[in-house]
């Protein structure tokens, strides 16, 4: 049999294996089982969370041979001519690249007849915001009232790029994001189940990287596995394949930023650069360990224990955190407007080190004013920009 990925192969055969969005299966389980399935259903939310799966287990549960409270055995003749993606009665179209009238008029002729394999013809609209607006239009009538053997699934990443119209003809289900610890437990059984030992930290920075999408999350732990061969899936690797900096290479930063030491940061920098980490990666990394640095402090004020000691040696206080957090997360919205990632990179951490109070409680920018100050007071001219601004000043009021 040919190989498939791991995303493809492990998709679940029955709603009971879904991971995640258990509000929603037990919706669908029970609309199931009483016969009180809606004509039309809109499935929202972010890539990888599920959406195209649930379509095609509800295909499957209302073509089932051998049903089971709801759920499909996932084993008949019908569910698995589902599975295979060549069952008659299941029409899937890709709006990505069927985007006309023409596309849905073919669709709509198809569900005219009953079906002629299963129960129910089930049509599959994926990523149905990028329609057309005169395809949306061709389909109100029909979404409204649909052929009584029909169910039509739209799915889609993008809700607000659906017309009203179309979202108010359907029940509306927003798939949430897959809790961390679920993705991490599938991982784990994922990979051992395929005879790969993954080490905890490895699990949980694939976990981060995937951002909630177990699509995404099996993509990259089957790309870590290739890397690694005959060998565990250990956190170095890991690290290093998704971009990330060591935690070591962070801590040493982080000591930096607490002695105010920007000549020794601008060589751990450097070190970060040279280990070949995404700069986007360092500055997520970086927001991360500020808001644990915060949380710590604010445990600490409360009398309440911190979740562990880590945080608590770095000379850096809850409001500095808080706006080197901010720092941090601003520095990568505008690293696309760096001259390079590197260089985005070094100016954030900069931009760190400008607002660390110095020894008198003020920072970097405060002494700028202060000296600004000092040469008013000892008639010296200031800062070129300054005296620009004065000869655009004098021209105005002439
Ligand atoms: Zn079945």
């Amino acid at each position: 049999m040919a190989y498939q990925a791991l995303a493809r192969s492990l998709r679940p055969k029955k709603f009971s294996n879904v991971v995640g969005q258990e509000l929603v299966t037990r919706a669908l389980i029970n609309s199931v089982s009483h016969d009180r399935m809606h004509h039309s259903y809109l499935f929202t939310g972010g890539r990888g969370v599920g959406k195209t799966t649930l379509a095609r287990l509800i295909a499957k549960a209302l073509n089932c041979l051998k049903p089971e409270d709801g759920d499909c055995c996932g084993t008949c003749e019908q569910c698995l001519s589902i599975e295979r993606g060549n069952h008659i009665d299941v029409i899937e179209l890709d709006a990505a690249s069927n985007r006309g009238v023409e596309e849905v008029q073919v669709l709509f002729d198809q569900i005219r007849y009953p079906p002629s394999m299963g129960r129910k013809k089930v049509v599959i609209i994926d990523e149905v915001h990028m329609l057309s607006i005169h395809a949306f239009n061709s389909m109100l009538k029909t979404l409204e009232e649909p052929p009584s053997h029909t169910v039509f699934i739209l799915a889609t990443t993008e809700l607000s790029k659906l017309p009203k119209t179309i979202v108010s003809r359907c029940i509306k289900f927003n798939l949430q994001n897959i809790p961390r610890k679920k993705i991490e437990n599938h991982l784990t059984q994922v990979l051992e189940a395929n005879h790969v030992k993954p080490e905890e930290k490895a699990i949980e920075l694939i976990t981060k990287a995937s951002g909630g999408s177990l699509r995404d999350a099996l993509s990259l732990a089957e790309q870590a596995v290739a890397i690694s061969g005959q060998n565990p899936v250990g956190r170095d690797m890991v690290s290093k394949m998704l971009g990330f900096v060591s935690e070591e290479l962070l801590t040493e930063l982080l000591v930096t930023v607490g002695e105010d030491n920007c000549s020794d940061a601008f060589e751990v920098v450097h070190k970060i650069n040279e280990s070949g980490a995404s700069s986007a990666r360092v500055l997520d990394q970086l927001a991360s360990f500020f808001h644990e640095i915060c949380k710590d402090r604010v445990l600490r004020n409360c009398n309440r224990s911190p979740d562990n000691n880590r945080f608590g040696s770095f000379a850096i206080d809850e409001t500095q955190a808080n706006l080197f957090y901010q720092i941090c997360t601003l520095g990568k919205r505008d690293l696309h407007l760096a001259p390079d990632e590197f260089v985005g990179l070094e100016m954030t951490i900069l931009r760190i080190f400008a607002f660390i109070p110095d020894k008198n409680g003020g920072t970097y920018l405060h002494d700028q004013n202060k000296t600004k100050e000092t040469l008013k007071s000892q008639g010296k001219k200031e800062l070129k920009t300054d005296l620009l601004s004065e000869e655009l000043n004098q021209k105005k009021k002439k």
